[in-house]
């Protein structure tokens, strides 16, 4: 490998990179990095690059919690590896290249706080059942002139929805984006200007579920230095004002066996037992997948980010919405798209998580509830108690407790990695409790 990636390196250094930047994401989903001059590569895919163990447990606003007993004291070490079949030059800052990375103990072997490896290993364990994910995140974000201190004061858009009078406004933005996402390697669906304030989305395409978290952190990047060129700033958060609509990261997945996808045809097919699956586990799901303080903030009923437990078909209020196959599109197009999902999840826990507990339900060869049609948000108490309808977690203390009372979900994480992961989540809660609403909005619009 190192023999690979000195070669890369010396590609890149001819065409006029100087850097690569290691990266991966922590538990508060936020991209942390190192760059090595280009001629390191090489080293660095050999050794890896020293950091702090501590990262681990960093909260959301780059405090470090000591409140995990694994990692409890300043002392520590791990080495960042970058994976070097993933290395790009970024086409929107020229002179630098990207990887993301493993994170490893400093004799080399596994450390059970990589959250990278913790997806390649539900990955693994999946195909030994035969089964293969494949996944794609839908990201909205909302844009905003750089400086702006907020995204209400000064959008960076004024609508109206879905309109292509509100992409001219970001014109060369948006230009660079579909240049730079191309670039990058990385494959979009589409892209619009979503319902929300200022609001854009796009797509990518779905792929296998490590080169899918990968994505997702290359996207940031390649989005918000784009932004950077074009005089903007961009938020990624769940929510920038507690009335607007949040930004999601809706995470599609669907379930392969042999080639075939097995959610084409539910719900009398063979991957009812994955949709199933992530239903069942929801509550604890959605505890890895939409973690923060804002995540419960943005997970309200009638706003299509998904407040109760339930699945539908196309259903936009569903937190598991199934997108059926169809004559026109095929059986390929089938997947299910997982609501209560935003940027401050770290997307190989959420992808781990969201594998582990679909595979749980085919194993289990759990059945599905009729889908409902409806907003249950509009019903009465009655009414869902009567459907057996609950409501998702709505605070970080009803998240924790439903990880908690997981096995399955708190396995995938590991004794060690729930802990630190657990830390965090205590840590920002402490945070918030001396905060009011729009001081906590305020103070996460930029973090991711
Ligand atoms: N912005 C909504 C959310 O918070 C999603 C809107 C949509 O369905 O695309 O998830
Ligand atoms: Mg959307």
């Amino acid at each position: 490998m190192t023999k690979a990636a000195s070669a890369a390196a010396k590609d890149l250094a001819v065409a006029g990179v100087t850097g690569v930047e290691l990266a991966w994401a922590d538990n508060n989903g936020i991209p942390r990095s190192r760059i090595v001059p280009i001629k390191g590569l090489g080293p660095a895919a050999n050794h890896g690059v020293g950091v702090t163990s501590l990262f681990a447990v960093f909260d959301t606003h780059d405090a470090i919690t000591y409140g995990h007993s694994g990692l409890s004291t300043p002392s520590g070490d791990v080495r960042l590896i970058p994976v070097v079949e993933r290395l790009r030059r970024l086409s929107g800052q020229r002179t630098l290249a990207w990887a993301p990375a493993r994170q490893v103990a400093p004799d080399g072997s596994p450390w059970p706080y990589c959250q990278r490896s913790v997806l390649e290993r539900q990955v693994a364990e999946a195909a030994q059942q035969g089964y293969e994910l494949r996944a794609g995140y839908e990201l909205e974000f909302a844009v905003a002139p750089a400086g702006s201190p907020d995204i209400t004061s000064a959008p960076g858009h004024r609508g109206p929805a879905y309109s292509p009078h509100a992409l001219i406004e970001l014109d060369e933005f948006v230009a660079a984006l579909l240049h730079d996402f191309e670039a990058n390697g990385l494959a979009i669906n589409q892209l619009h200007a979503e319902y929300g304030p200022a609001q854009v989305e796009l797509s990518l395409q779905a792929t296998d579920p490590v080169s899918a978290a990968d994505d997702q952190l290359l996207a940031r990047q390649t989005i918000h230095a784009a932004a950077r060129t074009h005089g903007l700033r961009v938020s990624f958060a769940p929510v920038v004002s507690a009335e607007a609509v949040g930004n999601g990261w809706h995470l599609h997945t669907s379930l392969w066996r042999k080639g075939r996808n097995l959610l084409a045809g539910l719900p009398g097919s063979a991957g009812a037992g994955y949709l199933a699956g992530l239903l069942r586990d929801l509550p604890a799901l959605t505890a890895i997948t939409a973690p923060s303080v804002p995540s419960t903030m943005r997970l309200r009923p009638g706003y299509f980010a998904s407040a109760y437990v339930f699945w539908g078909v196309e259903n936009r209020e569903a937190p598991l919405r199934y997108v059926p196959d169809t004559e026109l599109l095929g059986a390929d197009h089938a997947n299910v798209e997982l609501k209560p999902s935003d940027a401050s999840a770290n997307p190989y826990l959420a992808l781990a998580a969201v594998l582990a507990s679909g595979v749980a339900g085919m194993a289990d060869e759990l059945t599905l509830p009729a889908p409902i049609a409806e907003d249950p948000g509009t019903w009465t108490e009655e009414r869902r108690a009567a459907a057996g309808v609950q409501r998702l977690p709505s605070t970080p203390a009803e998240q924790d407790a439903a990880l908690v009372a997981s096995p399955r979900i708190s396995a995938v994480l590991g004794h060690d990695l729930l802990g630190a992961f657990r830390a965090a989540r205590e840590s920002d809660l402490k945070w918030a409790a001396e905060r009011g609403t729009d001081e906590i909005v305020a103070e996460h619009l930029w973090r991711y």
